[in-house]
């Protein structure tokens, strides 16, 4: 070999191997383009070391790149499709923390009665949609609201029976607690004079002729629903269909069912499977009879079995402790301001309620129990303390649904034991009905304590928030008003009710969003926007951490993606 040829080669070899690292380096830059790019945005991530970005990749599913225009740009491709926010807010997609999805679902074919101011209102509705569903099966709607019926706040079977003779009607309460009914129906599930209460449930009689009035009070409801008919599988999945989009439309992307939905389970997983599914459900299985029967058991670890992934989780059971305030069915310690006769109760014999929790906590389920009243909130955390204790059980993250009193003692609890508040900020909404009648109930005192959730905050508990739909609107936007306000949309009471619960906007965010994933075990996947979590985005049009905190429930979301792909687009305004 020629020398100069030798020093050729190695000159070649030099040449390339000198190159390498920066051949290397080019490739490794050459990263596969995202499927989808947010660009022009104010992203508030909730990760607290980068809060704030302009711009988001997604691939697969999964967000991949969170930060500047300039660090996000290299992942376009030629086939990625970009959304222009316009400088629009980007936020995670929103959890709901207690729904009852099912049923919310199935209202928005009903007539809605929520805005009837009385009788006569409702009783022309339900004439409208009897006139356009002619024939003989049952009317069903909800959303009735006891100042119709003042000063007894009761409904009565006269005011239907003279428009449905013939034709039965079933009517909830707004508040899902009492129930409307007339001649018709009573007489096809037979009840009369002489039925005797259900367990939890009450018939309204009569007191001069004790002939049942057509109201039904909490469980009484099961002796009418039992006789009506099951709806077809179709109109039940039109109905999901309905409900899947209302979410989308108000930027949830995941809810936690707190009952009623277990059974259309199936149906969310055919939904799923012709891909319509566009919210991921943790469902709840719940304890109907006030006990943990052995059938229970076999239906909730067989549907365990089944669903546990990332869009069906059946993960948890859920108790109903005691009713509501209101109704003076809501549990406390001391008697009621408004009626010293009573203290309300608790719909669980106790013991069998601590058994239960123990026995399922040992099964690694997620708990969730409906105390409203402080002895049921106490109860609860009796029980759930107990059972960690025996079980050694640790990070189960219980929770509590609702909390809407509490005893001083029991605030810290929440921190101490690891007990998750699941609250409804709009259940506090400062109304006349929340101050005249809510507030008159328990006095007061009691009320200084009225839905505290900075106080569990502040004492290091997790609280995560929800709407407790239908009973309220599924609009979030509605909530963080009144978790940042507590105050009505007119300003009232000024300063806020309970004004020292008032959260800042971050805070409230927070509970729809990161405290919601960390409430469903969820928190490593879901619930803020950072690289390699599910890309469950949603896009708004106004600056909630800018604007009048007034002004907050006007939001409207423009864009919802869920798992990477677009589920929802508002039309141009
Ligand atoms: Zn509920």
């Amino acid at each position: 070999m020629q020398v100069g040829r030798m020093f050729g080669a190695i000159f070649v070899l030099v040449l390339v191997f000198g190159l390498c690292p920066s051949v290397f380096a080019q490739q490794s830059v050459r990263i596969p383009p995202a499927d989808l790019m947010i660009v022009h945005a104010k992203v508030y991530t909730l990760d607290p070391n980068k809060p704030w970005a302009q711009s988001m990749a997604i691939r697969n599913g999964k967000i991949v790149a969170v930060g500047s225009e300039l660090e996000v740009e290299r992942y376009r491709g030629i086939g990625t499709k970009m959304i222009d926010a316009g400088g629009k807010l980007v936020l995670p997609g929103f959890t709901d923390c207690h729904v009852h999805f099912y049923p919310g679902s199935m209202s928005l074919r009903q007539p809605n009665l929520e805005n009837a101011t009385n009788v006569a209102e409702v009783v022309k509705i339900l004439r409208e949609y009897a006139a356009q569903h002619p024939g003989n099966d049952w009317i069903v709607a909800r959303g009735w609201n006891y100042t119709i019926f003042a000063p007894d706040m009761l409904p009565n079977k006269k005011d239907l029976d003279a428009v449905f003779f013939d034709r039965p009607v079933f009517l909830e309460a707004y508040d899902s607690h009492a129930f409307w009914v007339n001649s018709k129906a009573l007489s096809l599930a037979g009840v009369d004079k002489d039925t005797p209460d259900p367990r939890n449930g009450w018939i309204v009689h009569d007191p001069k002729t004790g002939e049942p009035t057509g109201a039904l009070k909490e469980d009484a409801d099961r002796l009418i629903r039992k006789v009506m008919p099951e709806p077809e599988r179709v109109d039940k999945l039109i109905a999901l269909r309905l409900g899947l989009k209302l979410a989308n439309q108000n930027g949830i992307t995941r809810v936690h069912s707190a009952g009623e939905d277990f059974a259309i389970v199936p149906l969310l997983q055919e939904l799923r499977d012709e891909k319509q599914l566009s919210v991921r459900f943790h469902v709840a299985y719940r304890l109907s009879e006030y006990e943990l029967r052995p059938l229970d058991l076999e239906a909730i670890e067989s549907a365990r079995k089944r669903f546990h992934d990332e869009w069906i989780d059946v993960n948890s059971v859920k108790f109903k402790l005691d009713g509501v305030v209101e109704s003076h069915t809501a549990a406390f310690l001391e008697p009621y301001s408004d009626d010293p006769s009573t203290r309300g109760l608790l719909f669980w014999d106790p013991q069998k309620y601590k058994d239960a929790v123990t026995e399922l906590d040992k099964r690694g389920w997620q708990l969730y129990t409906h105390a409203i009243g402080e002895l049921a909130v106490r109860t609860a955390l009796d029980a759930y303390e107990s059972a960690a204790k025996r079980n050694h059980s640790k990070n189960h993250r219980q929770r509590i649904e609702h909390i809407e009193t509490i005893s001083a003692d029991d605030i810290p609890r929440f921190g101490k034991l690891g007990v998750i508040a699941s609250m409804q900020p709009l259940h506090s909404y400062p109304d006349a009905d929340t101050l005249d009648v809510w507030a008159k109930a328990i006095g007061p005192e009691r009320a200084t304590r009225a839905w505290v959730w900075k106080s569990i905050l502040d004492d290091g508990g997790h609280y995560a928030f929800g709407s407790d739909w239908p009973i309220v609107t599924l609009n979030p936007w509605e909530g963080i008003q009144t978790a940042v306000t507590r105050e009505t949309k007119e300003g009232t009471p000024k300063g806020g009710f309970v004004a020292s619960q008032r959260l800042t906007v971050a805070q409230a965010v927070e509970g729809y969003t990161l405290g919601a994933a960390y409430a469903g075990h969820r928190e490593k996947t879901e619930g803020s926007l950072e690289p390699g979590k599910v890309a469950d985005i949603i896009i708004v049009n106004k600056n909630i951490f800018e604007i009048d905190p007034h002004h907050i429930s006007d939001t409207k979301v423009t864009t919802t993606i869920v798992g990477g792909k677009i589920v929802y687009e508002a039309n141009p305004e």
